[in-house]
């Protein structure tokens, strides 16, 4: 059983909050420059829907006192209007316990939201949607640690953050897709269990000759993906324009895709090698939202976006983030004494991280 809970409804604080506004040309004027911006991945018609909310969630956050941290993986009109901090999960956890804000909406999955609950317990966490949860978390328990902690005793617990608070209390050192190389390098072992990701786990054991016990889970999204698909896309292109495309994947696909890759990193990994090499024409293998929040930043780049969506991701919504700041509902908390044990995990691998790797924090 997960630590993850959730606390009963609050009684609704909203009675003096404005209600929502309906669309209109005021709203559509004040609004025009970040349309501008984000015109390219935001067709007018879904603007114009998504205006109403945009405003009253930017009113409510600074009435709740709230900041918004939304996954690269969020949709273009979460993670360009309304959220304060973007990132992947690391640099997401790293902005809750910096944010100089007593309540924290976490747009992304809930792993995301107790990590930053672990990191930050004096403050309040929400999410929109309950149900956002990730094949990654939730095809390991506790239990299961325990019993390869029995079956390998004294091999040391590697665990990736797309995983439970119970499961990482259970773990000498969790990592991201991010820095997974570099955490299990650091342990200086031949041997170590390393869950519950298997193709990440493939990955890492071929950068590093260390010996990986695995577990057989897998990300649902990023499993999807084949090495045929990525030859296609280069044989298409090669056909119908001049020049040759870059192909990002990232670690959690399995060992063929990655074989097929030019580069191979985690999301942030991915924006910083696109901003240091610039190529013309790029395939990113990853879910769908991450080309078109990357395609805001990069215009010069054309994206061929494959488009397979992460169905939890895509339960947080502007319509849910309007009601969890209006009701300042779906608290996310975490047992303090397992909250203890999985920040002393989450910790040990921040201390390998550099704060200075952090992405530019949105304003
Ligand atoms: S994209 Fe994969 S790893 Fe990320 S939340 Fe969705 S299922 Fe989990």
């Amino acid at each position: 059983m997960s630590a993850f809970s959730v606390s009963a409804p609050r009684k609704n604080p909203s009675a003096n909050i404005p209600a929502l506004a309906p669309y209109s040309q005021a709203l559509h004027e004040y609004y025009a420059p970040l349309y501008q911006r984000v015109q390219a991945v935001i067709p007018a018609i879904e603007w114009a829907a998504h205006l109403p909310y945009i405003d009253a969630i930017n009113r409510l956050k600074r009435e709740r006192g709230a900041v918004i941290l939304a996954h690269n993986y969020q949709t273009p009109e979460i993670f360009h209007t309304v959220a304060d901090f973007t990132g992947d999960s690391l640099a997401l956890a790293q902005y809750a316990a910096r944010a100089d804000a007593a309540v924290i909406v976490q747009a992304g999955v809930h792993f995301m939201a107790e990590t930053s609950k672990i990191l930050s317990p004096e403050k309040t966490v929400l999410i929109p949607d309950l149900h956002a949860g990730c094949s990654l978390a939730s095809s390991i328990t506790a239990a299961d640690v325990r019993l390869l902690k029995q079956r390998y005793p004294g091999v040391p617990v590697v665990t990736y953050v797309n995983t439970s608070a119970d499961v990482k209390a259970e773990t000498d050192i969790c990592c991201t897709s991010g820095n997974a190389v570099q955490v299990v390098e650091s342990l200086g072992v031949d041997r170590v269990i390393f869950i519950p990701d298997q193709y990440l786990g493939k990955y890492v054991a071929s950068k590093t000759g260390v010996e990986l016990i695995l577990w057989a889970g897998s990300c649902e999204v990023h499993e999807r993906f084949s090495g045929a698909e990525l030859r296609d896309y280069r044989t298409q292109r090669s056909n119908h324009v001049d020049g040759d495309i870059h192909i990002l994947a990232h670690p959690e696909c399995p060992p063929d895709v990655l074989a097929e890759a030019d580069f191979v990193g985690s999301t942030a990994a991915m924006v910083a090698h696109l901003d240091k090499q610039r190529p013309r024409r790029v395939v990113m293998i990853t879910e769908c939202s991450m080309s078109d929040n990357v395609a805001v930043e990069f215009p010069d780049i054309e994206f061929t976006r494959p488009c397979n969506l992460c169905p939890h991701m895509k339960r947080i919504t502007l319509p849910k983030i309007y009601e969890t700041l209006l009701h300042m509902r779906h608290e996310v908390t975490v047992d303090p004494a397992i909250a203890e044990r999985a920040r002393r995990a989450v910790e040990n691998m921040l201390s390998l991280s550099s704060a200075s790797a952090l992405p530019k924090i949105k304003v």
